[in-house]
């Protein structure tokens, strides 16, 4: 008795062993649970110094990969959402050295976050559970310049289809101007680029509270930087000052609060997931 006993007990640890076994090719392959919010952030700082050092490994890219995507959720591996400008100096993929399946992207001039960059955003980190969100400004953006030019006075005729887009800038723009008076002309450009990374995250905080949630449950991060298109180098802003807006945002009787869409905005066929 006492040696069947023994016997199954070691039939059950062969079991589990043989199991983990089987496990270990889908960890391997990226399925393990989702890295860290700071894990996340440090896989891509250091995709970016192998980008900018000349020796990016291109991960992902191959026809196993595809494979992969072809047959798997994808919230099973994208690991960040980034939100950055439609530049065509900013390749996303490639500026992290990431591949395929790696990052849940929203690309629009002037990075801005307005109602559908919100809601894909508010897709990235509750659908593909992506751990982090960078709100990636950049330099020369020529929206914020474009922006930054209206409100000197000194811009010209847009296309109709514009000014409801850049509005979004417009305030950052002020911000910059008002906390740098001795930045004239041109020069108050790169403090508009930065004001208008936060102003990003401040509007997705504040038409978002799923965003918000996600953020002080700690389970997402969101991180502002700035990259440079004649360097390559994606410079990290201070974290801090995401929780500084977030307390801000909570303040505001002006701040969305309804987390879900509810039915009526439930597309037909209805499909929930
Ligand atoms: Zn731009």
């Amino acid at each position: 008795m006492y040696r069947s006993i023994r016997f199954t007990v070691r039939l059950g640890a062969l079991a589990l062993f043989a199991t983990a076994l089987m496990l270990t090719p889908a960890l391997a392959s990226g399925k393990a649970a989702k890295p860290s919010p700071d894990a996340t952030i440090t896989m891509l700082k250091e995709g970016n110094a192998r980008f900018v050092a000349g020796k990016s490994i291109h991960p992902h890219s191959d026809a196993k990969r595809l494979i992969l995507a072809g047959s798997q959720n994808q919230g099973d591996y994208a690991y960040a959402t980034v939100i950055t400008c439609s530049d065509s100096r900013v390749p996303v993929e490639a500026i992290f050295d990431a591949g395929i399946m790696d990052i849940f992207v929203i690309r629009v001039a002037g990075n801005v976050v307005d109602t559908d960059e919100a809601g894909s955003i508010e897709y990235g980190l509750a659908h593909v559970n992506t751990p982090v969100l960078v709100v990636l400004g950049h330099t020369q953006c020529g929206a914020v310049t474009a922006v930054t030019h209206a409100v000197h006075g000194t811009g010209h005729a847009l296309e109709r289809n514009i000014p409801p887009l850049v509005d979004n800038i417009q305030p950052a723009v002020e911000k910059a101007i008002a906390a740098h008076p001795e930045a004239h002309g041109d020069k108050v450009i790169p403090y508009a680029i930065e004001a208008n990374v936060w102003q990003g995250i401040e509007d997705l905080f504040m038409t978002s509270p799923a965003s918000r949630e996600l953020v002080k449950s700690g389970k997402v991060k969101v991180v502002g930087a700035i990259y440079d298109v004649a360097t390559g180098k994606v410079a990290w802003l201070d974290e801090a000052q995401t929780g500084k807006i977030l307390t801000k945002v909570e303040a505001s009787p002006d701040k969305a609060v309804n987390a879900m869409a509810g039915e009526k905005h439930c597309p037909k066929p209805c499909k929930k997931d």
